[in-house]
C-alpha cells in the first residue's frame, strides 16, 4: 500500500523551503503526501529552534502530535526534522520515546531513505544528527500548493557571521552560497510553474556568492532572474547592513521587476551594543545604508527586526535605538526580546536584563511603530500600486485579497481590492482609497 506522509512546516521561509524539497522527494518516491494529518501514516515535523519561542512552538505540536496518536489509537509514525532534530536530537530521543525518528538539516535530501525504515517490521529509534552540510539544487522537486503565484527561492544555506547572540551557524552551518546557473535554472522552473513573484532567501542574502569562486553578487543575480519573462515581481530578504553594497540600490532602482523593498535586519542601533552583538557594522553604516536607498528610491519600503534587552543594554542604549525607530519610521518592524542561547558567546555576558524588562522596552517599540505605520499607510491613500491578488476576499465588502509590492507574505499585511473579476495570479493596477494599521483597501483601475 502506498505510504501517505503528512508534513507540518514550523519556522521561518528558509525552513518551508525544506520542507518543500523533502515533499517532492516524498512524492517523487511513490509514498503520497497528504494535506491532513488525519490519514497519514507517517507525519514529519520540520521544526525551527533559534530561539526559546520557537523551541516551544515545536515541542507544543511534538507533544500534541503525542496525545493525538494516544487518543485516536491510531499507529502513525513521528518523524522530528529540521533545526530542533539537528540542535537536541539525541536528548530528545531519550526524552520523547513516542517519537520514531529525528533528522537533522544535514539529511533533508536523505529523506526518503530514512522513511524506508518503516517498511522493516521492526523499526529501531535513531536520531540522524550529521553534518549540516546540506544545500538544495534544482534538480530536486519542490511540493507547493498547486496555487500559489508566490515561490521563495533560497540562494544559499547556513550562515558564517557568528552574531553572538545566534544559534544558527551552530545548527545550519557554515554559509554556502548555491551557484548562479543553478538558482536561474530553479527560477525558471518556477517560472514554469506559473510564479509570477520570486522571493529570495537565506540566512544573510546580501553576503551571497562570497564563498564561490569568482565571487559572483547578488546584484547580477537578481537581474539575471528579472529577465525571465513570466516573473514579475523579485523581492529580496534577510539583507544583512553588513554586507549590503550600493550597487545592490543602483540594480533595485533601474530594474523595474526588483520590488523597492529591502529587509534590513539591523537588529540594534548602538554601537556598543552592536560590536557586542558581533554584527560587524556600524550604527553610520545602517543610516547611510537608509539615506541612500530613500534618496535613490524615495517610495521604497523598508522592514527592519530588532533585539532589545541585549546583555548590557542600558537605559540610555535603549533610548537611543527607540529614538532611532522614532525618527527613522520603518515602514514594517518586528522586535525580539533577546533570548539567550546556550552556546553562543552572548550567553556569557553579564548585565543581563530582567524578562519583564526585556518584555517593556518591546511593547515601547511596538507602540511607537503601531503609530508610525499607521501614519505611513494612510499617506497612501490615493497612491496607485500593483496588486498581486491571491485568493476570494474573506470580507464581504471586498472581491480579492492579495499584496502590492510593499507586502511580503504572511508578515506585512495584505491588500483587499474591489474588482469584480480578477484571476488569482494576476497582478492589476489598484487605486488605495482606505487603510488601517496592518493592511490596505482599494479598488482596480484597469
Ligand atoms: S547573520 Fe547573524 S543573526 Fe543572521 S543567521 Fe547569521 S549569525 Fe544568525
Amino acid at each position: 500500500m502506498v505510504k501517505k506522509v503528512h508534513i507540518i512546516s514550523l519556522g521561518c521561509p528558509k525552513n518551508l523551503v525544506d520542507s518543500e524539497v523533502m515533499g517532492g522527494l516524498i512524492n517523487q518516491s511513490g509514498m503520497r503526501l497528504v494535506d491532513s494529518r488525519d490519514s497519514a501514516d507517517i507525519v514529519i515535523v520540520n521544526t525551527c529552534a533559534f530561539i526559546n519561542p520557537a523551541k516551544e512552538e515545536a515541542l507544543d505540536e511534538i507533544f500534541a502530535l503525542v496525545e493525538e496518536k494516544r487518543k485516536s489509537g491510531r499507529s502513525f509514525r513521528i518523524v522530528v526534522a529540521g533545526c530542533l532534530a539537528q540542535r537536541y536530537g539525541r536528548e530528545l530521543l531519550a526524552e520523547i520515546p513516542e517519537v520514531d525518528l529525528f533528522v537533522g538539516v544535514g539529511e533533508v535530501g536523505n529523506i526518503v531513505r530514512h522513511l524506508a525504515v518503516f517498511d522493516k517490521e521492526k523499526v529501531k529509534r535513531a536520531a540522524i544528527i550529521t553534518k549540516p552540510d546540506f544545500l538544495m539544487h534544482a534538480g530536486q522537486p519542490r511540493f507547493m500548493p498547486a496555487k500559489t503565484s508566490s515561490a521563495y527561492l533560497k540562494i544559499s544555506d547556513g550562515c558564517s557571521n557568528c552574531c553572538t547572540y545566534c544559534a544558527i551557524p551552530a545548527i545550519r552551518g557554515k554559509a554556502r552560497s548555491r551557484r548562479p546557473d543553478d538558482i536561474i535554472r530553479e527560477a525558471q522552473i518556477l517560472a514554469g510553474r506559473g510564479i509570477k513573484e520570486i522571493i529570495i532567501t537565506g540566512q544573510d542574502t546580501t553576503a551571497y556568492g562570497r564563498d564561490l569562486p569568482g565571487r559572483p553578487g547578488l546584484s547580477s543575480l537578481l537581474s539575471d532572474i528579472a529577465s525571465i519573462k513570466s516573473i514579475k515581481w523579485i523581492r529580496l530578504l534577510y539583507a544583512h547592513p553588513a554586507h549590503f553594497s550600493p550597487d545592490l540600490l543602483e540594480t533595485m532602482a533601474v530594474q523595474k521587476k526588483i520590488c523597492r523593498y529591502i529587509d534590513l535586519p539591523i537588529q540594534h542601533i548602538d554601537d556598543d551594543i552592536l560590536k557586542a552583538m558581533n554584527r560587524k557594522v556600524t550604527s553610520s553604516k545602517i543610516r547611510s545604508i537608509i539615506a541612500q536607498a530613500r534618496e535613490i528610491m524615495p517610495d521604497i519600503a523598508l522592514r527592519t527586526s530588532i533585539i532589545v534587552g541585549f546583555p548590557g543594554e542600558t537605559p540610555k542604549k535603549f533610548e537611543r535605538l527607540l529614538e532611532f525607530v522614532r525618527e527613522t519610521k520603518f515602514d514594517h518592524l518586528g522586535v525580539f526580546t533577546y533570548s539567550r542561547e546556550e552556546g553562543t558567546k552572548a550567553a556569557l555576558l553579564p548585565s543581563r536584563i530582567a524578562e519583564r524588562e526585556k518584555e517593556r522596552r518591546r511593547e515601547s517599540i511596538m507602540t511607537e511603530q503601531a503609530t508610525i505605520s499607521h501614519t505611513i499607510n494612510q499617506r497612501l491613500i490615493g497612491s496607485r500600486q500593483e496588486v498581486l491578488i491571491e485568493a476570494p476576499s474573506d470580507r464581504s465588502d471586498y472581491d480579492f485579497m492579495g499584496r502590492c509590492r510593499r507586502q511580503v507574505p504572511e508578515i506585512d499585511g495584505l491588500t483587499y481590492v474591489k474588482a469584480g473579476q480578477a484571476r488569482a495570479g494576476s497582478i492589476i493596477q489598484c487605486k488605495i482609497i482606505a487603510a488601517d494599521d496592518y493592511d490596505l483597501f482599494a479598488e482596480s483601475i484597469n
